[in-house]
């Protein structure tokens, strides 16, 4: 039977930026993909936004990682060529009494280690986004976005160069515990089993990490989070140059539904939040632009209905449950050699190379 040193399960962009940092010449690695590529699952369905940190509690994943991946990722794609752009971001308070809700995140991001941002008047967000209305805002300049396809073909191109291997159409189905080994069964296209066995397993299985995890003893439970977009149409290019969100829920569930860019300027408001039992729904209800006009037009007045229309979709991979508080990632050697990424969320495409050094520190 083949044997490998690692095997990485999940070509997703934090599977492939694991593979990136670990990948020697020396070691056999398998990057396993159950989809005919990479990036097919939830990395393809996002805001494409680097995040600058200030929503997590002081001390967990979330904040040091992305207040990590965020420099780090700039640093990444301005040394790489991949398209990106800090545009900036503002948290709008659109009444009164959202303002102290604004200062806590201004605080809470202080101690994660932001340094950048500041909270700005009425008058301040009128010279900067006269398109915009609030009473005040958080400011924050070090918010981004990235094209995350390009990310994640450079992180397997540098897998690839380092000898890492990625096999699509196969979906790993079983897995059993051998003497300092996993044994790891898979299924191809046509259902055909292929087993092998590997010293070291690293779960980056996205939707499907509590489903893994659990193959070799984990107890994990994953909530589906539905966020669906709206995209705008006949709203003048560059009317708001950065990207414009609301005060957050107190659960922090998401984010509020909030006006992104993408890299050729286009809009899109969302993603909003909806709990749902199946995996893979990705349908939008075309009512769903009504509502999101409706929520954004708090602060963008020069909006239309007519311009609001239902797009795409993305679903979280959520530990936390629809009445919990707060939940971290968890990124845990839960038995020898087996490493599970679970419940990797927002902001998991900004930590994601902060991620990965982080696995790479557990592993060596
Ligand atoms: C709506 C939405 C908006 C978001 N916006 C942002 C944002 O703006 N900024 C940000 O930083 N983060 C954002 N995120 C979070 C970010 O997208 C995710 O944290 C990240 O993409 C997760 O990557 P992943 O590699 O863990 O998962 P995935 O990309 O899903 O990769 C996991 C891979 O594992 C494969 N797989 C699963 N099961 C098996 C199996 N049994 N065998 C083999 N392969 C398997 C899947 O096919 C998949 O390709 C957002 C998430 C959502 C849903």
């Amino acid at each position: 039977m083949e044997k490998v040193d690692i095997t990485i399960i999940g070509a997703g962009v934090i599977g492939l930026a694991i593979a990136a940092e670990i990948a020697r010449p020396d070691l056999s690695i398998f990057i396993l993909e159950k989809n005919p590529s990479h990036g097919e699952g939830i990395s393809s369905r996002n805001s494409e936004v680097i995040h600058g940190g200030m929503y997590y509690p002081e001390g967990s994943l979330k904040a040091s990682l992305c207040v990590n991946g965020n420099k780090m990722l700039y640093d990444i794609a301005a040394k790489n060529n991949i398209p990106h752009k800090i545009t900036g971001k503002l948290i709008v308070a659109v009444k009164p009494e959202e303002i102290e809700e604004l200062e806590r995140l201004h605080a809470n991001g202080r101690k994660n280690g932001l340094t950048s941002t500041s909270i700005i008047s009425k008058k301040q967000i009128a010279k900067i986004e006269p398109n915009v209305q609030a009473e005040a805002a958080l400011y924050s300049p070090d918010t981004g976005i990235i094209s995350v396809h390009d990310l994640m073909n450079y992180y397997l191109t540098k897998a690839l160069n380092s000898k890492a291997q990625i096999v699509c159409h196969t979906k790993v189905v079983r897995i059993e515990k051998e003497p300092g080994r996993y044994r790891i069964f898979t299924h191809n296209a046509k259902s055909e089993i292929f087993e092998f066995s590997s010293a070291i397993v690293i779960n980056a299985a996205g939707l499907e990490s509590d489903t893994i995890a659990n193959m070799a003893g984990g107890n994990y439970h994953l909530h589906y989070c539905k966020g669906d977009y709206c995209s705008l149409s006949g709203v003048k290019p560059g009317v708001v140059q950065r990207l414009i969100y609301p005060v957050p829920a107190k659960n922090r569930v998401g984010l509020g539904v909030h006006l992104t860019l993408d890299l050729n300027g286009r809009f899109k408001l969302g993603p909003d939040t909806t709990y749902i039992d199946r995996k893979e729904d990705y349908k939008v209800a075309p009512e769903k632009a009504s509502d999101f006009y409706h929520s954004a037009r708090k602060f963008l007045p020069f909006l239309k209905e007519e311009n609001v229309h239902s797009d795409m979709s993305g679903i979280r991979p959520k530990l936390q449950g629809p009445n919990d508080d707060f939940r971290d990632f968890v990124i845990k050697e839960d038995a020898p050699g087996f490493i599970n990424l679970v419940g990797i969320e927002s902001p998991g495409l900004t930590a994601s190379p902060a991620i990965a050094l982080y696995v790479k520190a557990m592993l060596f």
